[in-house]
């Protein structure tokens, strides 16, 4: 429970954390200061009422989400506002938390499968990036407790060190959601992460049979045109890893750098910025012409750029046009699910490129060179 309005008169009590010990004690006749904070965990039962057993027998595939631990231990990308928008930062995960998690799906699966046996199960950990203790605590547990055929879905920042890992995610039926965001020369949000480091965690993940969801960002502001060259041929790079694309324009949000220091990325910010409309809307698709596209792509990020936003608009633009080519197909939505997709090889990502960049080839060669010699 947790309250940011003035309380009502018959308001009692603010418990912070798991309420159910809380509610039951007090029916118990116990005594409880009027701000109380429960230290114990959730108690992690998992029961079905009569109406959703009937539901299960007719699903085919189930996607649930398990909470693990909140916000992010790297918590810096312009663009996030994860941390401020949780206000609980439990942030680590101790061994014996990552034992009841696995555990508990263990019974849940049990649960569901029992009432349909072709029943397709996965749990997706609700915290954002996992870090390396955490992940070694969850892949503990699942190697020791882990019982049944279900997957797991962890989303994580490309950093080398998750490498190491891969074998025991692919043997535990693990995917990795990873926050690639742009596969740029040059940090321009603040991830911390370099086109080695996406590139090869992606390849490596391939060769591990780890499935990847890739989660990517367009139309940030001061990206040129060797960031979107970089961004287009990291994709081709490694579109084959992928098993699901969520290809978004950036919008700005309240709470985070970016709106926090405007002058910093020389945009002017609207006062609200849409919540919906990721990606190419279909007044943009059927508008040949630019001004149109313009006011279409500035109503979807909340933000124009104080110089140059014609010509950053046309870049993003062809951006989009060339991923479809690459996606091989248009992600109308945030989240594409490929069926499958080929490996490229670099001379069709060249073609690519050339096709919706023509005047730069020869920086389109050198980019292409580094990006393929990434193992
Ligand atoms: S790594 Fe993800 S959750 Fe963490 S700050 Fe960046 S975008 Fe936010």
């Amino acid at each position: 429970m947790e309250v940011r309005e003035k309380p009502r008169s018959d308001f009692q009590y603010t418990v912070v954390g798991p309420g159910e010990y809380f509610i039951d004690e007090i029916f118990q006749g116990h005594k409880f200061p009027t701000f109380y904070t429960e230290k114990r965990l959730a108690a992690l039962e998992f029961k079905l009422t009569d109406g959703y057993k009937d539901l299960v027998k007719t699903w085919k595939k189930v996607s649930l989400s398990l909470k693990t631990f909140e916000g992010c231990y790297w918590g810096k990308c312009y663009f996030c506002t994860y941390n401020e928008s949780y206000l609980n930062k439990q942030k680590s995960l101790s061994q014996e938390r990552a034992n009841i998690l696995i555990k508990t799906m263990n019974g849940i699966n049990k649960t569901l499968t029992k009432l349909n046996s072709d029943l397709s199960v996965s749990f997706y950990f609700s915290h954002a990036s996992i870090k390396r203790k955490n992940l070694r605590h969850m892949i503990e547990a699942l190697n020791q407790y882990k019982k049944g055929n279900y997957s797991w879905v962890s989303f994580m920042r490309p950093e080398m060190w998750v490498k190491k890992h891969l074998a025991d995610i692919g043997a535990t039926k693990g995917i990795i959601d990873i926050g690639f965001e742009i596969i740029s020369y040059r940090d321009v949000v603040n991830k911390g992460a370099s086109v080695k480091e996406h590139v090869s965690l992606a390849l490596a993940a391939r060769e591990n049979n780890v499935p990847v969801y890739g989660e990517f960002m367009y139309g940030i502001p001061k990206t040129d045109i060797k960031d979107m060259l970089y961004y287009l041929f990291g994709m081709c790079r490694i579109k084959h890893t992928l098993l699901c694309v969520a290809l978004g324009q950036l919008w700005v949000e309240d709470c985070t750098y970016y709106s926090k220091n405007p002058d910093e990325f020389d945009i002017t910010l609207y006062d609200v910025a849409p919540l919906t409309n990721y990606g190419q809307t279909e007044e943009e698709e059927e508008e040949e012409e630019d001004p149109k596209y313009k006011s279409g792509f500035a109503a979807v990020s909340g933000f124009t750029l104080k110089k140059g936003q014609r010509k950053w608009i046309g870049m993003n633009k062809k951006f989009l046009q060339a991923m479809e080519v690459v996606l091989e197909g248009k992600p109308e939505t945030w989240e594409y699910y490929p069926d499958y997709m080929e490996k490229m090889e670099k001379s069709e990502a060249l073609k690519i490129a050339h096709t919706f960049f023509p005047k730069e080839k020869e920086l389109s060669y050198e980019i292409a060179d580094h990006v393929w010699s990434i193992s």
